[in-house]
């Protein structure tokens, strides 16, 4: 089956077309994103208001230019999906409703997809990852440790217990006058820093229970920046490398409890599988981290390339499949939700919807 995914939860624009084979393989045929990064970056992070009228301007273009790139029309695709929540209500609204109107005018099914859950999935299509799998999903809004047991079968293991880690790569960013999106200024900075110059605390390291927490380390930050003023460019680095250092810490640390667990419940022998997902996912040193840790527990790490552990049209348009194969559609009556936990999906219904 042919679906074409739409994306606006956030400050990406975006639309794609995938193909799932019966086999379960998949293929993107397009993937179009904008970024509304340029639009949000005077004003250090994203502005609802202005996201959401960035993507009412887009969203057409893009959905054309996505059937375009994959050479197919509207009448091809066997459904469209977007993604219905988590995320600025505005923006999603502008991608369900579009959706809902393609759908209509086509008469074609409508799948809502929760936008984690395009995250969650995403490793089925560039990897073909058989379940269960851990999944470490790790973006601006969310930290979250899950088991994957199938389509719609999330179980949460962990979670923050205050900031997203990807929300403390911006904070960090910020405080240091790197711009935004932060993650990826902060990696680049880190690259030229010394990351023992700075001492900075590993928050719930040994603790029982597989939880992060990032925002002690943020004020953490906050203090040594201001112990260190003005910063000259190496400060910065060497508070950047410290930074990264203490997370990607707490990372293997945290994950590194969890792959246990889940490493007991499955039957002798079979290697636990860690999926990394989320816009951090893209981060060098916090993978590097995770594939030893990964291969001391004689599991497998996967990460999904960069562009697809960011938002993209492609990983909704993947979930939609998922879910349209297991019998799954929703009706034009389905509701945008700013709030959307990923473990409140419930295992697709056969023969729900149409
Ligand atoms: P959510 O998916 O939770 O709704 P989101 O969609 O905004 O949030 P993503 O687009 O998946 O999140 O990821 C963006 C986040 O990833 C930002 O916080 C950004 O700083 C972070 N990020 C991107 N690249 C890197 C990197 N190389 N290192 C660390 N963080 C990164
Ligand atoms: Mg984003
Ligand atoms: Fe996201």
């Amino acid at each position: 089956i042919v679906v074409l995914g739409l994306e606006s939860s956030c400050d990406e624009t975006a639309a794609a077309v995938v193909r799932r084979r019966t086999d379960g393989s998949g293929e993107i045929l397009s993937n179009v994103v904008f970024s509304q990064i340029e639009e949000h970056a005077a004003f250090g992070g994203v502005v609802p208001e202005i996201a959401a009228r960035a993507h009412v301007e887009v969203m057409d273009g893009l959905v054309e230019a996505a059937l375009a790139e994959a050479k197919l029309s509207l009448a091809d695709v066997d459904a469209i999906a977007a993604t219905a929540g988590p995320g600025l209500i505005g923006g999603v609204l502008v991608g369900l409703t579009t959706a809902k109107a393609l759908a209509y005018a086509a008469k074609k099914p409508l799948v809502a997809v929760n936008h984690l859950e395009g995250h969650a999935l995403t490793a089925r299509l560039t990897h073909g990852v058989d379940f269960p799998y851990l999944l470490l999903l790790v973006s601006g809004g969310h930290s979250q440790i899950l088991r994957v047991d199938g389509v719609g079968q999330y179980t949460r293991v962990g979670t923050t217990i205050d900031d997203a880690l990807g929300e403390a790569f911006d904070k960090t960013a910020k405080l240091l006058q790197l711009g935004y999106p932060g993650g990826p200024a902060v990696e680049k900075m880190a690259a030229e820093g010394d990351s023992r110059r700075v001492a900075l605390p590993r928050p719930l390291i040994g603790r029982d229970e597989p939880n992060f927490s990032f925002s002690g380390l943020k004020t953490a930050v906050r203090h040594e920046a201001e112990a260190l003023a003005p910063l000259s460019r190496q400060d910065v680095a060497d508070i950047c490398a410290s930074f990264q250092a203490a997370v990607s810490d707490v990372v293997a640390d945290r994950v590194g409890l969890a792959v246990r667990r889940f490493a007991e419940t499955l039957a002798d022998g079979h290697p636990p599988v860690l999926v990394v997902a989320g816009g951090v996912a893209a981060n060098k040193a916090i993978r590097s981290r995770l594939d030893a840790l990964m291969s001391g527990l004689n599991g497998r790490l996967v990460v999904p390339p960069g562009n697809l552990c960011t938002d993209n049209g492609a990983m909704i348009a993947w979930a939609g499949a998922e879910r349209l194969v297991t019998g799954h559609a929703d009706g034009f009556d389905v509701a945008a939700r700013p709030r959307w936990p990923l473990d409140d999906v419930a295992a697709p219904l056969v023969g729900h919807g149409r």
